[in-house]
C-alpha cells in the first residue's frame, strides 16, 4: 500500500485505516488476545492509521497493538464532548489510556451540521488548544451528512470523516450523491479526508469487493472494521491488488432488541440514521435499510438491550 497524505495534516496515512469499532463493548468484543493479533497484522502489513472514539471504550483493548507499534500508527479518536472541560479531558483520557503523549486526530463525534458544529463552539476551541499546545496534531469531525462535511470546510478544519458507500445506506436523501459532492469539495478545499462504513456496517459483505471499490475513489483513506486476522489480509490484499479474496463464515450481523425493553425511547434519540421507533412500548427497527449497526444506540440503552450480533 502506498501512503498518501491526508490534505494537508501533514500525516501520511496507509489508504486502509483500522476501523476499531468491531473492537468495542457495542459490538459485543469481549476482549481476549483477537484484537491485538487483528491490530498487530494490520501494521505488520503496512497499515499506519487507525480510527477510534471515546464512545467505544475501547482505548484499553488497543494499547497493547499499539505499545509494539509505536510512533508508526496514526490514531484518530472522536469525542461528543459540547464543553470545553469535557473536549479537554477527553484529550487527556485518550493520551493516558492509550498510552501516547499526541493524539494525532481529534474529531468532534457525528456532526450533522453548520447549527451542530456552533453548538460545541467551545469544545472546537478546546481541541485546537491542544493542537496549538502539540497534543493533537489535527482537528475535524466525523459525520453522517453532507451538511457536516461542509460545516468542516466552512470551520476550516484540518480533517472529516464523512460516511460514504454504494448503496448510500445511513445516508439521508438524495443519497449518496450529495455526499459524493460534498467529499470532493473538500478534496479540493485541502481537508483530510477518510470515509466509513463502506459496506453499510456490514450489509453490503456480500457485494464487499465491489463496495470497496466504489468507496476507496473518495478521500485519502477508508476506515474499514476487521474483526480477525483473516480479515485483514483480505483486506490489504484488496489494497494491494483490487481484488477482495473469498471471506469464508458468516459476515452478516444484526441488531438484536432484548425482550426487556422498557419502551423508554433513549436509543430512537441517540439513532443518528433515524432508524429506530417505539412500538407498543418497545424498540424496534423502522426499516432494515436505514440500520448502519453502528451500535450507538445499545450505547444509550439503560437497560442494555441492545446489541449488534
Ligand atoms: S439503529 Fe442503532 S445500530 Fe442502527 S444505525 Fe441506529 S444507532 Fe446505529
Ligand atoms: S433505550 Fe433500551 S429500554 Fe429504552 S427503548 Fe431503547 S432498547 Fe428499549
Amino acid at each position: 500500500m502506498t501512503n498518501r497524505l491526508l490534505g494537508k495534516t501533514g500525516l501520511a496515512v496507509s489508504p486502509l485505516c483500522y476501523g476499531t469499532l468491531p473492537f468495542s463493548p457495542l459490538q459485543s468484543y469481549t476482549g481476549g488476545g483477537a484484537a491485538t493479533d487483528a491490530l498487530t497484522r494490520a501494521f505488520e502489513l503496512g497499515v499506519n492509521f487507525l480510527d477510534t472514539a471515546q464512545l467505544y471504550d475501547n482505548y484499553s483493548i488497543l494499547r497493547p497493538a499499539l505499545a509494539k507499534a509505536g510512533r508508526d500508527v496514526f490514531v484518530a479518536s472522536k469525542t461528543y464532548a459540547v464543553s470545553r472541560e469535557e473536549a479537554l479531558q477527553a484529550v487527556e483520557e485518550a493520551r493516558s489510556a492509550l498510552g501516547r503523549d499526541v493524539i494525532d486526530i481529534f474529531l468532534l463525534h457525528e456532526q450533522e451540521s453548520e447549527h451542530t458544529l456552533r453548538g460545541h463552539a467551545a469544545a472546537l476551541e478546546a481541541l485546537y488548544d491542544c493542537k496549538a499546545k502539540g497534543i493533537v496534531r489535527a482537528v475535524g469531525l466525523s459525520t453522517h451528512r453532507p451538511e457536516g462535511v461542509l460545516a468542516a470546510m466552512s470551520a476550516g478544519l484540518d480533517v472529516v470523516h464523512p460516511l460514504l458507500n454504494i448503496a448510500g445506506l445511513g445516508l439521508p436523501p438524495p443519497g449518496r450523491s450529495a455526499m459524493e459532492n460534498a467529499i470532493r469539495s473538500a478534496e479540493g478545499a485541502g481537508l483530510g479526508v477518510y470515509t466509513m462504513k463502506a459496506l453499510g456496517g456490514g450489509h453490503l459483505w456480500r457485494s464487499a469487493e465491489e463496495a470497496l471499490a466504489y468507496a476507496r475513489q473518495y478521500g485519502h483513506s477508508l476506515a474499514l472494521g476487521m474483526r480477525d486476522v483473516s480479515e485483514v489480509g483480505a483486506a490489504v490484499t484488496f489494497f494491494e491488488t483490487g481484488a477482495l479474496p473469498r471471506l469464508t463464515g458468516n459476515k452478516s450481523r444484526s441488531l438484536h432488541i432484548a425482550t426487556w425493553c422498557t419502551g423508554c425511547g433513549q436509543c430512537v434519540a441517540a439513532c443518528p440514521n433515524d432508524a429506530l421507533e417505539v412500538v407498543d412500548c418497545k424498540a424496534q427497527l423502522r426499516e432494515n435499510d436505514l440500520c448502519v449497526l453502528c451500535g450507538y444506540c445499545g450505547a444509550a440503552c439503560p437497560e442494555f438491550c441492545i446489541k449488534v450480533i
